[in-house]
């Protein structure tokens, strides 16, 4: 089946369509600057990029033109709209409603509603997009994978706050997590690559812009690190992750900062850029540190005695460990917060071997990074968010048909 997996942003959508018989990409892309002009940028495996410069008022009109592409001679991959069997859209936030990837339908559109105030970017621009493919492709069935789902296994200690119990109701407030399907991609790897998934305690470590960390045991999440939000947890590239919230009265207190600003600047003005005041990436920040930048580093120290914290905790929480992933733009690629986040952690048989681990970078394949004699594998595994949407929705939609 071609499946075609949409990420819808309020003013970009980005698209990859797959062929789900041997997960090729067959195609992938992104329209932007939609509602403002219409910029589309194509590509295809062996081909030179095409762009293109066409109106898009709306997601509907970002779609149509997509499948213009997709279906065209000259740029495009399929010979009519009818090839593609379903659409996989990529939902960040499904509230407590969504506990695994649902085929689109009208009672799945009202929840989703619901969950606006949780992620209210995110969830117009996922409607719009949504909408924007029911008008393009009617009769094309459509499945959500949200980003929160994989986390709804979580014990009730465990995503409940200590904050009045009735404000937790009347505002859905509680853990919900975030790069769920990440998380399940790559633990479901690592269980493959155990040879099982019943007795398993695995943590998982997305360390990208946004950074999260999970325990999953037997293939289930009990705990991660984001929490209400993407904010909560460990430092990210702009986001300062948990911090005593008294922090957050005192600098809006002695700064005259309003809620929104405050949220902007927890969001956007901290983490690696605050702390560094040089910047959020992680490449420059590996320079800087490299040529002596102390700000730099104590960032870096930061993030991977946090990571080392969570491992720690995670181990506890799971009464035991069997593997580590690391995975996203850092954990796939940063070898020194690697090689940081796992030193001292002997204690619980982690042993990283040096070299495997320092050219394990710019991977597509799976890598052990720990060495021969580690008790708990340390893993490398390149994350695939869209692989897991594209394959829910195949299976969803190919369940219609029985
Ligand atoms: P996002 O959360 O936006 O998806 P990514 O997973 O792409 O983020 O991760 C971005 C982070 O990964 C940045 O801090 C960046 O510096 C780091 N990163 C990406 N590629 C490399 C690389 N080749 N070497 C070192 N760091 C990298």
């Amino acid at each position: 089946m071609k499946v075609l997996v949409v990420n819808a942003g309020s003013s970009s959508l980005k698209y990859q369509l797959f062929d789900t018989s041997d997960y090729e990409v067959l195609a992938k892309g992104n329209c932007e600057r939609i509602g403002i002009d219409g910029r589309l940028t194509h590509k295809m495996p062996g081909r030179d990029d095409f762009k293109l410069e066409t109106p898009m008022l709306d997601h509907t009109a970002a779609i149509k033109a997509l499948i213009g592409v997709l279906v065209s001679p000259e740029h495009g991959c399929i010979s009519n709209m009818s090839e593609i069997g379903a659409v996989g859209h990529r939902i960040v936030h499904g509230g407590a409603y969504f506990s695994e990837s649902v085929l689109v339908t009208p009672e799945v559109i009202e929840k989703l509603g619901h969950c606006r105030d949780l992620a209210p970017l995110h969830t117009g621009a996922h409607l719009m997009g949504i909408e924007g493919c029911t008008a393009a492709m009617p009769d094309t069935p459509q499945v959500l994978v949200f980003d929160t789902a994989f986390h709804q296994t979580m014990p009730d200690y465990a995503y409940t706050y200590p904050i009045p119990y009735e404000l937790c109701e009347k505002y859905s407030i509680r853990r919900y997590g975030a790069h769920g399907t990440s998380h399940r991609y790559v633990s479901g790897e690592m269980c493959r690559l155990l040879g099982r998934t019943g007795g398993t305690k695995i943590i998982t470590c997305h360390l990208g812009n946004g950074s999260s960390i999970s325990a999953v045991k037997d293939g289930r999440v009990i705990d991660t690190s984001m929490g209400f939000t993407p904010l909560d947890g460990l430092e990210m590239g702009t986001r300062c992750g948990s911090i005593d919230p008294a922090i957050v009265t005192f600098i809006m207190e002695h700064e005259g900062y309003s809620p929104a600003r405050m949220n902007e600047f927890m969001n956007k003005e901290c983490g690696l850029l605050g702390v560094s005041g040089l910047s959020s990436d992680c490449r420059d920040l590996g320079e800087a540190v490299a040529a002596g930048n102390d700000r730099a580093r104590l960032a870096e120290d930061i993030l991977t005695y946090q990571i080392k914290k969570y491992i720690g905790a995670y181990s506890a929480a799971m009464n035991g460990l069997d593997a580590i992933v690391f995975t996203a733009g850092i954990g796939e690629n940063r070898t020194e917060i690697r090689k940081a986040a796992c030193e001292g952690l002997d204690y619980l048989g982690v042993k990283l071997a040096p070299e495997i681990n320092e050219r394990t970078k710019l991977q597509s394949e799976n890598v052990r990074i720990s060495s021969e004699d580690s008790r708990v594998p340390v893993w490398v595994i390149p994350t695939n968010e869209e692989l897991v949407i594209a394959a829910d929705a195949e299976r969803i939609v190919s369940s219609l048909r029985k």
